[in-house]
């Protein structure tokens, strides 16, 4: 028989999908169900494995979906703006938007390789105006509403990017792309948005059942809630609100800090102090809170005092290096005897330390460290002898009727930094004034078109585009020049997932109608590490769209899947430094897309990491062509009532098991029912059809060939999904297949256990049955599968073989075993 050409028959299926645009939906009376992988960064590198199991796993769900009668939404589109594609350009001397459509084209054609069943008409590159066009009306909303705004404050600032980062983009003092480059302070005006309005509904997960809990709990810590009292304590005659949980311990306060990068900083700060303070400033390194609870506790005093409002004490403020400039008021509160590290900040400064807390059964005696345990207090006015618990309630009672402090809940969440001083982005819709200060561009001017003709190399490349910058006031009509900031790129992926329910529509976002049809997101997929920064913006925004009116939903996605790490070959890391990183391409030329699909999702199941193998391709490929050849060669006839038996056990358990993302289970079920299909040789043209449709959502190609080569006239794509007929469901049938295998499995043991210990390899198998399970054991199947001379005897027949009388062991169901 001529050798099997996967890649023809691939190409010819992913050309006739094309033609026939089976894969482009619209709104309908149907069900709907939209399945989305977070859309990719079009690196020049192309698409890898990392990516090609990604959108194996949504392309099977999607194929699935689709035949059980959704109408399925599965688009795909391109991050395209972003500092890789601007240095990337820059080294390669290319402008960004060149490289960019080159990267683009290239993954296209790869992701078409792979088979995956895009509708893609509604394709998105967010670097094309008539995306981000709507990025900029975004802003212009958010600044309407008051949730944009500009504001002068210590940043982060990596020296790599040549920019500004939001705080979710700083991890562990390092830049998120850089883990080798410390991030520094720069004191700068920048846009922010106000996610903060939003804290409190993002806290709030009860719409997301079928979230990983990992996302949850890593968004819950980022975004920190913590109900406490606000205190109001008096500094050169201005009012300061300091946040604090541990009211009880208020008359034990004898200084307080503020941060070394607080914006008012320096108006507390003495003449004598000036200096001290500006060294230490100096010393400090980063803004990122990850780190603080590890710092050593440092400050210098500032050379201004604080009244305590409720002992009317004068103590200290200290600049502090622990303090976050924008975590409530900037300053916090030191009880040096009941927090441990504020004990040794005290010791280290010589400040006073006042117990005000005792346990129930001690006597003070003086502090060797602090005691944070509970108990009553004490030198603590009227609320002597009180609980502490119960003082946290009592204090700011009290403190509310002195209008004092309050109540309060703070966050730990900030406001997000999104304006970014690089090229390749959105640019940020405004134009600034002498006179009117920050003026959005009118809606009907948008979009601010990114120009073409910039420098690159000497700060900001915008800057260099006179005709770009000079403009005039939308306002007074003076000359004015524009806004040279680009929005963070995650801006434009917070909303994308709206865009492609509607992604032509010139007149507005998108409609009302449509997106909401198709909206929310039934299944996302992608990966975990985007839980602090792209999972939580996608829902502010989402958030904000739906209180302008525009959505009927509040959450982005129904369904979240993080799909596993793919390692390289023994799980080493897969990095181009390394050389092992694999094209997919490469491995779809040298076997086919429906082989590497298989393969990726057999390994293990797709939320657990996996390796990559070679072999493993190679031996999938071998099966593919198993199955080519098979249905090929096989005129359909009748099939057996164990077929029948088999293949609709198979479509229940493949059902649920597809619908419970354990594809790597289907891959054992489905290797194991053709095994079967192959032993018996008969089977009928239904049961043909109902196995090719089990497998194409894995192997979409082969399925489609198989299915013109059987007689079909339609695409098997766009069949409906088999049902089980439990009628042809035998229990008994499915049980003596149980026993075979068990016997299958017992004489293989066996065999093993005498080639070790007699050395020499078993020739002849005797198997001792019940007069009633001649059906269960065949000689002709046992002899192929173990491949030796096998002899079946029921234990009642008088002629029998047996030496060593082991007849006389067999049960129903466990027969005797003799092997020579
Ligand atoms: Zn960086
Ligand atoms: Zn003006």
């Amino acid at each position: 028989m001529p050798k099997i050409n996967s890649n023809q028959i691939e190409i010819k299926w992913q050309k006739q999908w094309e033609k026939s645009k089976i894969f482009q939906v619209k709104e309908s009376l149907k069900n709907k169900f939209y399945v989305l992988e977070m859309f990719p960064y079009p690196s020049g590198d192309g698409l890898h494995m990392g990516h090609a199991l990604n959108y194996t796993i949504g392309d099977i769900y999607t194929r699935f979906k689709r035949m059980n009668g959704f109408n399925v939404l599965y688009p795909m589109g391109y991050d395209s703006f972003g500092l890789p594609a601007e240095n990337a350009a820059i080294k390669a001397n290319i402008p960004p938007k060149k490289y960019t459509e080159n990267s683009i084209k290239n993954f296209i054609k790869q992701q078409k390789a792979l088979g995956l069943s895009y509708d893609w008409n509604r394709k998105l590159i967010t670097s094309e105006p008539e995306y981000y066009k709507w990025d900029q009306w975004i802003f212009l909303k958010m600044l309407e509403k008051g949730l944009a705004y500009k504001k002068e404050s210590a940043v982060n600032w990596c020296p790599k990017c040549d920019t500004v980062l939001a705080n979710e983009q700083v991890h562990n003092g390092k830049c998120w792309r850089h883990n080798d480059t410390q991030v520094k302070i720069k004191h700068l005006n920048q846009w922010y948005f106000k996610i903060t309005n939003y804290a409190e509904e993002l806290n709030n997960f009860e719409e997301l059942e079928n979230w990983p809990s990992t996302i949850k709990k890593l968004q819950k810590n980022w975004i920190g809630k913590s109900i406490g009292t606000e205190i109001n304590f008096e500094i050169n005659n201005k009012q300061w609100l300091i946040f604090t949980t541990r009211p009880d311990t208020i008359y034990g306060v004898t200084f307080l800090v503020i941060s070394a990068q607080h914006s008012e900083l320096m108006n507390l700060v003495t003449k004598e102090q000036e200096k001290k303070i500006k060294d230490f400033i100096k010393k400090l390194s980063s803004v990122s809170e990850e780190n603080i609870d590890q710092l050593e506790k440092e400050g210098v005093f500032t050379g201004s005092y604080a009244i305590n409002p409720l002992t009317k004490e004068k103590i200290p403020v200290y600049a502090g290096n622990f303090v976050l400039a924008d975590y409530g008021s900037g300053m916090v509160m030191a009880v040096p005897a009941h927090d441990q590290r504020d004990f040794e900040f005290a010791k280290k400064y010589n400040i006073p330390i006042k117990e005000v807390i005792q346990s129930k059964n001690s006597k003070s005696s003086p502090l060797t460290k602090a005691y944070t345990e509970e108990g009553i207090l004490i030198n603590s006015e009227q609320f002597n002898n009180l609980e502490n618990k119960k003082a946290i309630d009592e204090i700011t009672k009290f403190l509310t009727e002195k209008g004092l402090g309050k109540k309060t809940i703070n966050f730990r969440l900030r406001d997000w930094l999104i304006s970014r001083q690089r090229y390749w982005g959105t640019p940020i819709p405004i134009i600034n004034c002498n006179e009117c200060g920050a003026v959005p561009v009118p809606e009907k001017d948008l979009p601010v078109k990114l120009p073409e003709k910039v420098e690159f190399g000497k700060g900001n490349p915008l800057e260099t585009n006179k005709e770009f910058i000079n403009t005039k006031c939308p306002k007074c009509k003076k000359p004015a020049k524009r806004e040279t900031d680009t929005l963070d790129t995650f801006c434009n992926s917070s909303w994308y997932y709206l865009r492609y329910t509607d992604p032509k529509n010139k007149k507005e976002i998108f409609s009302f109608k449509k997106t909401n049809y198709w909206c929310p997101i039934d299944f996302y997929i992608g990966g975990k590490e985007h839980a602090c920064m792209h999972l939580i913006y996608i829902r502010f925004y989402t958030k904000f769209l739906r209180d302008l009116g525009l959505l009927n939903f509040n959450e982005p996605a129904k369904r979240l899947f993080n799909q596993g790490m793919l390692h390289g070959e023994n799980g080493s890391k897969m990095s181009k430094s390394l050389g092992n990183v694999i094209n997919p391409l490469d491995t779809i030329k040298e076997y086919s897309a429906d082989a590497l699909r298989f393969f990726l999702v057999s390994v293990s199941s797709p939320d657990s990491d996996m390796n990559w193998s070679n072999q493993g391709v190679k031996t999938t490929q071998k099966f593919i062509n198993k199955i080519l050849e098979f249905f090929t060669n096989n005129h359909p006839s009748k099939s057996s009532k164990k077929i029948e038996s088999k293949i609709n056990t198979a479509i229940q358990e493949i059902t649920n098991d597809i619908e419970n993302l354990k594809y790597n289970i289907v891959t054992i079920k489905i290797r194991q029912l053709f095994e079967f299909i192959k032993e018996e040789k008969e089977i009928s043209k239904k049961d043909t059809e109902i196995f090719l449709k089990l497998l194409h959502p894995f192997c979409p190609h082969l399925t489609e060939e198989l299915w013109e080569k059987i007689g079909n006239k339609k695409f098997i794509s766009t069949e409906s999904w088999p049902k089980s007929d439990t009628t042809k469901i035998n229990k008994t049938l499915e049980k003596q297949e149980e026993a075979l295998e068990k016997t299958i499995s017992d004489i293989n043991n066996i065999i093993n256990i005498i080639k070790e210990k007699e050395n020499k390899e078993p020739q002849k198998v005797y198997i001792y049955i019940m007069p009633n399970e001649l059906e269960t054991y065949n000689e002709r199947i046992l002899s192929k599968k173990l491949q030796k001379q096998i002899f079946i005897f029921t234990v009642n027949n008088k002629d029998k073989y047996d030496p060593e009388n082991k007849s006389k062991k067999a049960k129903p169901g466990k027969p005797g075993i003799y092997i020579e």
